[in-house]
């Protein structure tokens, strides 16, 4: 299988890491979106929201939980974690991944984001 993700999981394409464990890993987004841009993946390849079954739940609370601890790590008071699903919905890598975005709301970054 060819994804970018799962060859970031691994470790076989560079990415700036900001966490990693046994099942998931948190790294910067190449093109950032917001001054504070992550993305939170499960190492396990999982396609979309869309694709999830009912076993997956751990790892959606892993993901959920690990946003929250970088965000509170980085000292951001207020962020938006998003999950796009599907190319509609703006998704274009198809392996699960989290936006952690923010950092907004200061004298560097005063524009808040809007979606
Ligand atoms: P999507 O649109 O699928 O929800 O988001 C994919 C995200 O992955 C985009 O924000 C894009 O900038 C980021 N991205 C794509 N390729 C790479 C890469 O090779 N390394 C990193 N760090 N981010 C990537
Ligand atoms: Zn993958």
């Amino acid at each position: 299988m060819d994804c970018i993700f799962c060859a970031i999981a691994a470790g076989g394409i560079a990415s700036e890491t900001v966490y990693e464990d046994a099942d998931i890993k948190a790294f910067k987004d190449a093109s950032p979106s917001a001054p504070v841009h992550i993305l939170v993946i499960p190492k396990a390849h999982i396609e979309s929201i869309a694709h999830l079954k009912a076993n997956h739940s751990d790892i959606i609370v892993q993901l959920i939980y690990r946003a929250k601890q970088i965000a509170a790590d980085k000292g951001l008071r207020g962020y938006k974690l998003v999950f796009n699903v599907g190319r509609e919905g703006g998704q274009v890598i198809d392996h699960l991944h989290l936006h952690l975005l923010g950092g907004w709301g200061n004298k560097e970054n005063p524009d808040k984001f809007r979606v």
